[in-house]
């Protein structure tokens, strides 16, 4: 793989090469976000040790081009340098998914040269739509981590939209294409984990406004793709249209799934001694190949596709399976 030609590719927008392998590394965070997959309990406050990280990463290298850090926050996990140090190592492109309030300059300098991109959440254009979903001064902190990271490392936005922040839909390219983002990717909610609560039901999107968010991105965002691309989830885009970017998700006990939305299906267990990578990435695959809306309960899919599915063997029985989606 031409290292160079591919960030060359990345600065001009495009993503980093698949396949990509996003690692769970912790479960603490310093925001309480309203959509965030995360509960509360102190299992969820757990840092995954860096030599489980590290077995991860060996297991998965013959297999992808691609580490993405997750958590939780992963700017928070202590060894955070040592561990994109060890993706380059291994010859590995690295993406942080970020809320950037931890970030500041000392940690863009310590990051700079390890980190190829970074995936910051955003859910407003100004501090009354972000904050009202990520808490009070939110907002003012991961715009010190844009100004601090662009100049240095490739930053992407992820903007969730809910029923109260579309009014920002309008504003929403412009503004962070102006921070120097690289492409804007957008999410809508969906009610799982915290985003599920009986109190967030005022931010679901109803199927009027869906349509009305894919309507804009078609009219209004497309025709600049080639200036500013832009991407949308399956949470909008009715369903999972990933299948050709394989991707994996591996959870703290080294369970692995098709992608974050799919955690818990417990298809198989890297870390499992007598797990065969290959097959189970194979089996994965076939996975998302089967479904295309894997947002389906759990036990629907398991259900609907023919293939036995392992469960997971336990590693870190004190950590519940986690997600986030920054
Ligand atoms: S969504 Fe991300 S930033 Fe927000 S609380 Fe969850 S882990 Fe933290």
């Amino acid at each position: 793989m031409n290292k160079t030609i591919t960030k060359i590719r990345w600065e001009n927008g495009g993503c980093l090469p698949t396949p990509l392998a996003s690692i769970w590394i912790l479960g603490k965070c310093n925001l309480g976000c309203k959509h965030c997959y995360e509960g509360r309990s102190k299992a969820q406050k757990q840092v995954l040790p860096k030599e489980r990280v590290k077995l991860i990463m060996n297991k998965l290298a013959p297999f992808v081009n691609s580490f993405s850090f997750m958590g939780g926050e992963p700017t928070l996990h202590p060894d955070l340098p040592e561990l994109c140090d060890y993706a380059q190592q291994l010859g590995k492109y690295t993406l942080l998914v970020s809320n950037g309030v931890a970030v500041d300059k000392s940690m863009v300098k310590s990051l700079r040269d390890k980190v190829d991109c970074v995936k910051l959440g955003m859910d407003g254009t100004t501090d009354n739509y972000h904050d009202m979903v990520r808490g009070k001064g939110a907002f003012a902190k991961t715009l010190r981590a844009w100004e601090a990271m662009t100049p240095h490392i490739s930053t992407m936005c992820k903007f969730t939209l809910n029923a109260q922040n579309i009014e920002n839909l309008p504003q929403i390219a412009d503004f962070y294409q102006q921070l120097g983002a690289k492409r804007l990717i957008l999410n809508g909610w969906l009610k799982v984990g915290r985003g599920a609560n009986i109190w967030n039901k005022h931010f679901a999107l109803s199927s009027r406004q869906r349509q009305t968010i894919n309507e804009y991105v078609t009219r209004e965002l497309k025709p600049r793709y080639n200036v500013f691309p832009i991407s949308r989830s399956c949470s909008l885009d009715n369903g999972c249209k990933v299948m050709p970017a394989r991707t994996f998700y591996v959870d703290s006990r080294g369970a692995v799934s098709p992608c974050i939305f799919s955690a818990g299906l417990g298809v198989g267990n890297i870390l499992s001694p007598d797990t065969n990578v290959e097959t189970l990435l194979m089996q994965v695959n076939k996975i998302r190949q089967a479904h295309n809306n894997l947002h389906e309960p759990h036990k629907q899919v398991q259900k609907k596709h023919e293939m036995v599915v392992m469960k997971p063997t336990t590693f870190m029985p004190e950590l519940a399976m986690q997600a986030c989606r920054h």
